[in-house]
């Protein structure tokens, strides 16, 4: 662990190359990461930097989900550059309507910090920039002429990324759209870049009459530092119900007592555990994927032992743009004639079938 003002965020700048993480003694030797380093940008904020325990870097459930490894230049042949088929379900740039009420809003490419198993990986970085005025407009012009969208996503990148004007600016859009309802966030800056989470912030998620929720992605318990705990604060007091989203990925949370201590402290930071996402077949991230049936021993494992308020739903997003689907576990098994359901403690009992 580093010294308190590292840990602050005021001493250290985001590393955003391989030379800035190998001078932090941050990297495992391996020729093959250049190429990494070249197929997806670099950037871990000096809070996850200073999680990170250098004496065990191999394994260390915060560095694998940032620094580079050589293992993403390995490409099996089911893995897709579009894992979710955002592609096909885009009728203007910047929007994806996959369902009939609601639509994503990606007003830009970058993120706090860029996570190795991005599901969005070819996609996000510092080259891939934020949509312009016109672009803008086009996509608001679209949730404008379209009276069944209820919900609008904004996602990216990362929404929170956006200076608190223009942030304020996109939200009063929304607000001014009458049959929109609610906006949703999804953001990882109040885990990763808990400072970037000011009055100002805060205030720009409150245009007025739209419900605003907001979810932030995270994917361990040690990343809820004393910092992230405090910004989860601001937002909550401030009014605004929180979610948390968690990719499940091996190596950093696949074991069931990380994911019961991440959910138990994301309730204490009054974030709702929302969605447990199966890893997606994103190019080079076989090294952090899971099998389903692992994922479903996971969740049973925690239906278990936690509080109904602390259970995700555990989600699949069907490859090819068809959306997410709830992959169990199940607890019902379909005899003809009987229904038998089975307990959290692995009993077995009958019910009408009805
Ligand atoms: C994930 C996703 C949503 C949101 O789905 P919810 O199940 O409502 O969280 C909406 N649109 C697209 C295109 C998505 O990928
Ligand atoms: S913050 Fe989200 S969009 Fe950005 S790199 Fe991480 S997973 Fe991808």
């Amino acid at each position: 662990m580093r010294g308190r003002d590292a840990y602050l965020g005021a001493a250290m700048p985001t590393l955003r190359s391989l030379e800035a993480l190998e001078s932090e003694g941050l990297l495992l030797p391996d020729p093959r990461l250049p190429d990494a380093a070249q197929a997806m940008a670099i950037a871990i904020t000096p809070e996850m930097a200073a999680l990170i325990d250098r004496s065990r870097l191999a394994d260390d459930p915060i560095a694998r989900q940032f620094v580079p490894s050589g293992a993403e230049a390995e490409v099996s042949p089911d893995e897709l550059a579009d894992p979710i088929g955002d592609e096909a379900r885009s009728p203007v740039k910047g929007i994806v309507h996959r369902y009939p009420d609601r639509v994503l809003l990606k007003p830009l490419h970058v993120c706090p910090v860029y996570c190795r198993f991005c599901f969005r990986r070819e996609k996000v970085g510092p080259g891939g920039e934020a949509l312009s005025a016109e672009e803008l407009a086009a996509a608001l012009a679209y949730i404008r002429s379209r009276p069944e969208i209820w919900e609008v996503i904004l996602t990216g990148g990362d929404p929170l990324m956006l200076a608190p004007r223009r942030l304020a600016e996109l939200m009063a859009a929304l607000d001014a759209i009458p049959h929109v309802a609610i906006v949703r966030l999804h953001s990882r800056v109040p885990i990763v870049d808990p400072e970037r989470v000011t009055a100002g912030l805060v205030r720009a998620l409150k245009p007025g009459r739209v419900g605003v929720w907001l979810a932030v992605h995270c994917n361990h318990a040690r990343e809820l530092s004393p910092p992230t705990r405090a910004a989860l604060a601001r937002l909550a007091d401030a009014g605004l119900p929180l979610m948390g989203q968690t990719v499940l990925l091996k190596g950093v949370n696949d074991d069931v007592e990380t994911l019961e201590q991440l959910m138990r402290a994301l309730v204490t930071a009054r974030v709702k555990p929302y969605y447990l996402h199966h890893p997606d077949l994103v190019r080079g991230t076989g090294h952090f994927r899971v099998s389903i049936a692992e994922g479903q021993a996971l969740m049973r494992a925690l239906r278990g032992r936690l509080s109904g308020l602390a259970q995700p739903t555990y989600v699949l997003d069907v490859p090819g743009g068809h959306g997410k689907v709830p992959v169990g576990p199940s607890y019902l098994a379909d005899d003809p004639g009987a229904l038998t359901v089975e307990d959290v403690f692995g009993g077995q009992h009958r019910y009408p079938p009805g």
